[in-house]
């Protein structure tokens, strides 16, 4: 598998690839091959951007500093997704995006 080299991207090249691929995964069949090396590479665009924010807010609301206190949140409420922050940051614009 491919190294997905992330860091180098700016927070709104990484939003742009992350939408591309998002994108992709959702034409590619449920069993395709290509879902594997598309989803290693969301992973890869998440936890860079999860690195970059300081602040890490769940979709409900809920926000915090603390990774350890939203990555119990997010084990203990299914379906709350965390919130990419980087995309605040840089465009000012909260943008819902649900698959
Ligand atoms: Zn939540």
């Amino acid at each position: 598998m491919r190294e997905h080299d992330v860091s180098r991207l700016t927070a709104g090249e990484l939003e742009r690839t992350r939408r591309e691929l998002a994108a992709s995964l959702a034409l590619a069949w449920p069993d395709s091959p290509i879902r594997a090396p598309i989803e290693a590479h969301i992973t890869a665009i998440d936890a860079e951007l999860a690195g970059r924010a300081v602040l890490r807010v769940c979709g409900c609301g809920l926000a915090t500093d603390d990774d350890a206190r939203m990555d119990g949140h997010l084990f203990e409420s299914a379906g709350h997704q965390e919130r990419d922050l980087s995309r605040y940051q840089e465009l000012a614009v909260i943008v819902v995006d649900r698959p």
